[in-house]
């Protein structure tokens, strides 16, 4: 009934896309967390194997084990390691991205009771997001525990808070401006020195001049990039369909849904969908907000949304019990869909549930 397919021939549109935005020689880490943005995350990192990413990141350990218990074997990258996951995380070589002080002795004293040396790190600093990370005055600290030969310095990085902001942005370029004092101030410090990345998705579109040594993408391979000129060179990957389960015909003045939800202006017909917050529609759809397509027709979602299903006025279109539901596709994207609900593509596309099938199409 409910399908999220995914085109994979679009992913590799996209992965192509951003390699022809980069250096031959600069690395591209694929990020698969959530889910691989809620498509399937099996699929999608297979594909970017098979493509040739060099990296696979995921957002906690969890994410990165089932990776590797799907039989995935290239380096993958955790950004936001726990400490009580930091042994699981070794028992599947994975490799952690260390923030803080806590985390950083937490994770050295089990690679020393393991006599465990040379094990993959990566240093993230916070440059100006103010969520996770060294401060940038932490760096001689951060440099003299890598001295200590536990640890394999493999990268350094920070994370824009604005990367698809219209330059310039003083946020972005203070964010700049301390990343290079780091840079400089690792790179004389160790030999070999390690590599250095801030970008994501739209930041390889915005400022290609900063991609360093890697870049780190995800919502881009999905065919989003957060701003309508750099969108349109991408293709987006998946298509949310329906199936319309219930029709009725409703009089004017008639309630529909849940709390006098919605007030027919006049005598129109109501199809039910078998959709609803549970699965990641929510309810800031309702109400007019979002719309959904009918045999190329647009149909406004109705009062609220249900948690197993949602109502669309179908006054104006002609269907039946039965027939497809697109919620988004390639020309009604999942970005513009998410607009309408006040949201974006990230939190649309990881948000939908375990109940939608994923159908994979090569
Ligand atoms: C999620 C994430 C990314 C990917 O961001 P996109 O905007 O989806 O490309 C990159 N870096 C870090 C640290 C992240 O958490």
């Amino acid at each position: 009934m409910n399908t999220l397919t995914l085109h994979l021939s679009h992913l590799d549109h996209n992965y192509n896309c951003i390699r022809e935005k980069i250096n031959s020689n600069t690395q591209l880490v694929g990020v698969v967390k959530a889910e691989g943005y809620g498509s399937s995350s099996v699929h999608f990192a297979r594909r970017l194997v098979d493509l040739g990413v060099d990296y696979l990141a995921v957002a906690y350990t969890e994410e990165g084990q089932e990776l590797r218990n799907q039989g995935i074997t290239i380096p993958i990258m955790v950004f936001y390691p726990l400490e009580n996951s930091l042994e699981a995380l070794i028992d599947s070589c994975l490799e952690p991205c260390l923030y803080s002080q806590t985390i950083l002795e937490g994770f050295k004293k089990i690679l020393l009771q393991k006599k465990i040396t040379q094990y993959p790190i990566h240093i993230k600093y916070n440059t100006g997001l103010n969520r996770l990370g060294f401060h940038p005055n932490q760096s001689d600290w951060v440099i003299h525990q890598m001295e200590n030969n536990c640890f394999q310095l493999e990268s350094v990085y920070s994370h824009l808070a604005a990367s698809e902001a219209e330059r310039p942005s003083l946020l972005c370029n203070k964010q700049i401006t301390l990343f290079e004092g780091i840079r400089t101030k690792h790179s004389t410090a160790s030999s070999p020195s390690p590599k250095f990345h801030l970008l994501n998705s739209s930041g390889v579109f915005n400022y290609p001049e900063c991609q360093y040594d890697m870049v780190r993408c995800g919502i881009a391979l999905h065919g989003f990039a957060n701003h309508p000129e750099w969108d349109i060179q991408l293709k987006p990957v998946s298509v949310l369909e329906s199936i319309v389960t219930q029709i009725h015909t409703v009089k004017k003045g008639d309630f529909v849904g849940y709390d006098h939800g919605w007030n027919a202006p006049q005598d129109t017909q109501i199809a039910t969908l078998p959709l609803g917050h549970a699965d990641g529609i929510g309810r800031h759809f309702g109400h007019h907000q979002g719309s959904v397509i009918i045999h190329g027709q647009m149909a406004p979602i109705v009062g609220n949304v249900c948690m197993d299903l949602l109502m669309v006025d179908v006054g104006s279109v002609r269907c039946k019990e039965g027939d497809r539901v697109v919620f988004f596709n390639p020309s009604h994207t999942a970005s513009s869909f998410a607009k309408q609900g006040n949201s974006i593509s990230y939190e649309l596309l990881t948000g939908l549930g375990s109940r939608i099938k994923r159908v994979v199409r090569a």
